[in-house]
C-alpha cells in the first residue's frame, strides 16, 4: 500500500477493494443461481414431456401423432432401435434431425445448437412397451434462458461501477467525517509553541480514542510545561543570585579605583572582593551539583556507613564555624546504625543541615544532633537547634531551589537557598526522606530518615 497516501485515501482504498470483492462475490452468486433456476425450469419442462410421451406410447400412439403435428409438446422425436418413427413438425423444422444423437441410451439434459442456429436442451429418454424398446428425444427452447441470463449479466454489469462509485464516495466522505478529530487536534497541536505551552488540544464528552489521544497529548504538554516553567524560573534566579555578587565585586573595585592609594585599604578590598567570589564559587558548585542531578548523570556508589561516624565527620568539620559563633554542639549516637548508602552524598545533606542550624542560630546557643532508630527501625539523625525557626507557610516551600525566608538576612550568612534542595536530592536519592519541623523564634528540628533496608 503506498505510504504516500493519507490515511483517508487509504482507508478508502481498502474499504473499496473490499467493496468491490464483496459486490463481485454477491453479483456472481446471482447469476449463478437465477441461470440454474432458470435452467431447472426447463429441465423440468422436459422431464414432464418425456413423461408424457411415455404415456401415450403405452396407451395412446395414434394421440402421440396428433400431438406431433399440434402440440402441446412441440420439439420430440420417438425412435425405434435407430428409425425415427414419430418426429413432431417443429423438430423437424428447427433441423434438430442429425444435431442429436439417435443412438445411446438414456441422456442428458443437455445443451445442443439447432440446424437453425437456435439454442436447445435436450433430454433422452427410453420406454419398454411389450418386446419393443423405444427412444424418445425431447427438446425445449434455451432462448428465454439465454436472454433472461444476458440481461442479468448487462444489468449486474452496469450497476457494479455505480454501486462500487457511489460506496467509495460515501466511504471517502465518512473517513473524512471520522477523521475530522485528527486534522483538529493536528492543527492546535502545530499551534502550540514555547510561547503558548499553557494551551491545550480540545476535548470533548465522547470516551473515543481520539479524545484519548489528546488527553494523553495533553498531558505530556502538561509535563513539558512544568519542567519548561522550572528551567525558565531557575534560569532567572541563577542569573538574579550571581548578579548580587559580581555587582558588589564591581562596586568594591570601583570604590577602591577611586578612594586613596592607602594599602590597609586596598587590602579590605581585595578581602571583601575574595569574599564575593568565594560566595559566587559556592553557588556555582551548587548549581554543578543541581545541574547533574537534574540531568540523572550522577552515579551512586553504596556503601555501608554508620551514620554516627557520619555525623561525627560533619560536626568535626563544622565546629570551627559553631566556635566562632560560641555555639555548642551535642551529639547523642551511643549505638551503630548502619545504613547502606553513598557516603559522600549523605554526608554533604548533613553539612548543609548542620551549616544551616549553625548559621539561623544565635551566638552561644546549642545545636543537638541525634543518630538512633524509630520505633519501626528506621535509621534516622535529628539536627536540633535553637535557633529563629522558621514560619508555616514557608516550612512548605525552604526546599525548593532558591527559596530563602528572609532574602536579605540570608544574603548576610551567604546562602542562596540551594542548600535544602542539594540535601533533598541526596537524601532521596538513597531511598531516603527529610523532614523539618520549626517553630518561628524557637528553633528548628530536621529529620534525615531511612527505611530500614530488607
Ligand atoms: P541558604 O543557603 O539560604 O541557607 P537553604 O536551602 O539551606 O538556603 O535554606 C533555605 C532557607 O530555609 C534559608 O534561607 C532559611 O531561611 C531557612 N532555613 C534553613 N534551615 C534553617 C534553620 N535551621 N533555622 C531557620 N531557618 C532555616
Amino acid at each position: 500500500m503506498a505510504s504516500g497516501l493519507g490515511v483517508r485515501a487509504r482507508f478508502t482504498m481498502m474499504y473499496g477493494v473490499a467493496l468491490v470483492m464483496t459486490i463481485m462475490l454477491l453479483c456472481g452468486g446471482i447469476y449463478f443461481f437465477i441461470q440454474r433456476a432458470l435452467m431447472g425450469q426447463v429441465e423440468n419442462h422436459l422431464h414432464k414431456d418425456l413423461a408424457t410421451i411415455q404415456e401415450y406410447l403405452k396407451h395412446d400412439r395414434a394421440g402421440l401423432v396428433k400431438v406431433a403435428d399440434h402440440g402441446p409438446i412441440l420439439l420430440f422425436r420417438v425412435q425405434t432401435g435407430t428409425e425415427p418413427l414419430i418426429s413432431s413438425d417443429d423438430w423437424k423444422a428447427e433441423k434438430l434431425e442429425g444435431i442429436v444423437a439417435d443412438q445411446g441410451g438414456e441422456q442428458g439434459p443437455y445443451s445442443v445448437q439447432a440446424g437453425t442456429g437456435r439454442p436447445y436442451r435436450v433430454l433422452t429418454g427410453t420406454a419398454m412397451i411389450g418386446s419393443d424398446r423405444y427412444r424418445i428425444n425431447v427438446a425445449h427452447s434455451e432462448e428465454a434462458v439465454r436472454q433472461t441470463r444476458k440481461t442479468l449479466a448487462v444489468i449486474l454489469l452496469l450497476t457494479l461501477p455505480v454501486a462500487v462509485a457511489v460506496s467509495l464516495a460515501i466511504g471517502y466522505f465518512l473517513a473524512g467525517r471520522v477523521l475530522a478529530p485528527i486534522s483538529v487536534i493536528t492543527r492546535k497541536a502545530e499551534e502550540i509553541t514555547a510561547e503558548n505551552l499553557s494551551e491545550r488540544l480540545p476535548i470533548s464528552d465522547s470516551d473515543d480514542e481520539f479524545n484519548r489521544l489528546a488527553t494523553v497529548f495533553n498531558q505530556a504538554f502538561a509535563r513539558i510545561e512544568d519542567s519548561f516553567y522550572r528551567l525558565k524560573r531557575f534560569t532567572a534566579d541563577a542569573s538574579h543570585e550571581m548578579r548580587t555578587p559580581l555587582a558588589a565585586i564591581r562596586s568594591i573595585g570601583e570604590t577602591a579605583l577611586h578612594a586613596s592609594n592607602n594599602q590597609g585599604d586596598c587590602r579590605e578590598a581585595i578581602g571583601s572582593i575574595l569574599e564575593e567570589n568565594d560566595r559566587l564559587r559556592q553557588m556555582i558548585d551548587s548549581l554543578l551539583v543541581l545541574s547533574r542531578a537534574d540531568s540523572n548523570q550522577v552515579e551512586l556508589i553504596r556503601e555501608t556507613v554508620d551514620l554516627g561516624e557520619l555525623v561525627r565527620e560533619s560536626v568535626d568539620l563544622l565546629n570551627i564555624l559553631a566556635e566562632e559563633k560560641h555555639q555548642s554542639i551535642r551529639l547523642a549516637a551511643d549505638l551503630p546504625v548502619i545504613v547502606t548508602v553513598d557516603r559522600a552524598m549523605v554526608r554533604q545533606a548533613l553539612i548543609n543541615l548542620l551549616d544551616n542550624a549553625i548559621k539561623y542560630s544565635p551566638p552561644e546557643s546549642h545545636i543537638t544532633l541525634t543518630v538512633g532508630r524509630t520505633n519501626s527501625d528506621d535509621a534516622y539523625v535529628s539536627i536540633a537547634d535553637n535557633g529563629i525557626g522558621i514560619p508555616e507557610p514557608d516550612l512548605q516551600r525552604i526546599f525548593d531551589r532558591f527559596y530563602r525566608v528572609d532574602k536579605g538576612r540570608s544574603r548576610e550568612t551567604g546562602g542562596a537557598g540551594l542548600g535544602l534542595a542539594i540535601a533533598k536530592w541526596a537524601v532521596e536519592c538513597n531511598n531516603g526522606r527529610i523532614e523539618a519541623h520549626s517553630t518561628a523564634n524557637e528553633g528548628s528540628e530536621f529529620r534525615i530518615i531511612f527505611q530500614q533496608q530488607a
